[in-house]
């Protein structure tokens, strides 16, 4: 499990019984959970809270899915609604460090969810926008200040902000945040927090250099492990379609246009890949729009709320914009190109069930998409089904990079493309790289014959995979 929280065992018998009652958070956060309807704490919820309530620092690997902003917003809250400590122009209390703006928008919106019936005052201070707004709400005082770090070390440097009287420290996706190139910026800010503070530290991955960092920043913290060593996406059913790159358009229009489809996330590769695309599926009929790093902070808010809204039904996204992304209700996610490294598909297809809800990843994969596919398959420790396409082999080697001549939604797969599955159907096969030829019937003449006209045709149009 990886995202689906709440199939995540927990182990510890005191934390399986643990309620928000019982972990003692204040009469206004159990009104705002039940409003939110949370019945239950997640896992690193349950191991979170009560170290947090009890002055402890916390070192959390697990994923955005999780529940994690409730793991260190709920406690926080919980501080500010028993305490009544005035705000303090430009001095706030706790500091929320997230990599991207979307993450600390969200962030803010938990904020607001949680504390709706506690009296505290926020800032929420990202790039990319004029400062101007930012500034005045922290020279108001906020007693919580949720920053990207960039744009948190520009307004230090003009004394807009001081993180003199941080009590608790919070740094969320701190992996991401350096793969991000964010460590010089975490390191002045963390050169900047008073030496007796509270640190709740999460982190997806936990690779050395994490390590160190929260090495430097904890004091003597509970690790929290909520991320599986397997990580499998159960919930999501997860299928190949094998494709050229010419058949994937009409068969994502295909797609798109069943009943089953009701708000979709498409990936691309690169950010040109993802506004052609939003346009042609427009120009098809289809509400789509993009979202990427190189569009403006307004546009992507607009997009975000358009989809949240159900005004738009296809959301194209590159993967910086995937981590980002908490919206339920996301039927299918679409990897209309394969990512570039294995784990990105993981962050990518757990944009669909959230929450303990069901959801479809359909990617789209060509020939030379078969060794990232193999990684992926040993990432997740899985074997995928195909649900559509084969890798011919033989034509490949004499035909290199050319595309299968089967058309698109010429299917012979008996399971439902596109729709839920009942579980890996007999017909559906291994992407073999190469077995694959050799189990097939051997054409008779007249098909073998076709075949080469087809070879010849794709030959002259140039068609490459
Ligand atoms: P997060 O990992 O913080 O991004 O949360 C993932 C999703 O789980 C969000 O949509 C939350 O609203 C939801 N969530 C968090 N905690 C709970 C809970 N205890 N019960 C039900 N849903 C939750």
């Amino acid at each position: 499990m990886y995202q689906v929280v709440c199939l995540i065992p927990i182990t510890n018998e005191k934390e399986k019984t643990m309620t928000f009652e019982s972990m003692g958070l204040i009469e206004p956060l159990q009104k705002a959970l039940a409003k939110a309807d949370y019945k239950n704490p997640t896992p690193i919820q349950a191991k979170t809270i009560p170290a947090a309530l009890a002055g402890q620092d916390v070192l959390g690997c697990a994923q955005t899915g999780t529940g994690k902003t409730a793991a260190f917003a709920l406690p926080t809250l919980d501080y500010l609604g028993r305490e009544s400590i005035p705000k303090k122009p430009r001095q706030p209390l706790v500091l929320v460090l997230a990599p991207t703006r979307e993450l600390a928008i969200q962030i803010s919106q938990s904020f607001e969810k949680y504390g709706q019936n506690i009296k505290f005052r926020k800032a929420l201070i990202y790039g990319g926008v004029s400062q101007h707004k930012q500034v005045s709400a922290i020279r108001r005082g906020a007693h919580v200040l949720i920053a990207t770090p960039g744009r948190l070390v520009d307004l230090i440097n003009q004394k807009h902000v001081s993180l003199s009287d941080i009590e608790v420290f919070i740094l969320d996706e701190a992996d991401r945040m350096m793969d991000m190139g964010f460590l010089p910026q975490l390191q002045r800010i963390i050169d900047l927090l008073p030496r007796e503070r509270q640190s709740l530290f999460f982190s997806a991955t936990m690779p050395p250099k994490i390590r160190d960092l929260a090495k430097r920043l904890l004091f003597n913290p509970k690790s929290i492990n909520v991320t599986p060593k397997t990580p499998s996406v159960e919930g999501i059913d997860q299928q190949i379609y094998l494709l050229s790159n010419k058949q994937k358009l009409p068969m994502l229009k295909d797609l798109l246009a069943r009943d089953s489809v009701d708000r979709a996330i498409v990936f691309t590769r690169t950010k040109r890949g993802a506004n052609t695309l939003g346009e042609k599926l427009e120009a098809a009929g289809i509400p789509a729009t993009a979202i990427h790093g190189n569009k403006s902070q307004a546009a992507r808010q607009r997009a975000l709320e358009a989809f949240r809204k159900n005004k738009i039904k296809v959301l194209v996204a590159t993967d910086v914009a995937s981590r980002g992304i908490d919206i339920d209700g996301v039927t299918h996610v679409f990897n209309y190109d394969m990512p570039m490294e294995p784990e990105s598909y993981v962050h990518r297809i757990g944009r669909t069930g959230r929450a303990g809800a069901d959801g479809v990843a359909i990617s789209f994969c060509t020939y030379e998409d078969r060794q990232m596919l193999r990684e992926i398959e040993r990432l997740v420790k899985m074997e995928l089904t195909i649900v559509y396409g084969e890798f011919d082999e033989s034509r490949q080697r004499n035909n290199k990079g050319k595309s299968s001549s089967r058309k698109p939604g010429q299917r012979r797969r008996s399971r439902r493309p596109g729709g839920k599955s009942a579980g890996p159907s007999n017909s559906s096969r291994r992407h073999s790289g190469g077995s694959e030829s050799g189990r097939r019937k051997k054409p008779g003449p007249k098909k073998a014959a076709r075949k080469q006209t087809a070879r010849k045709q794709s030959n002259r149009q140039g068609s490459a995979v």
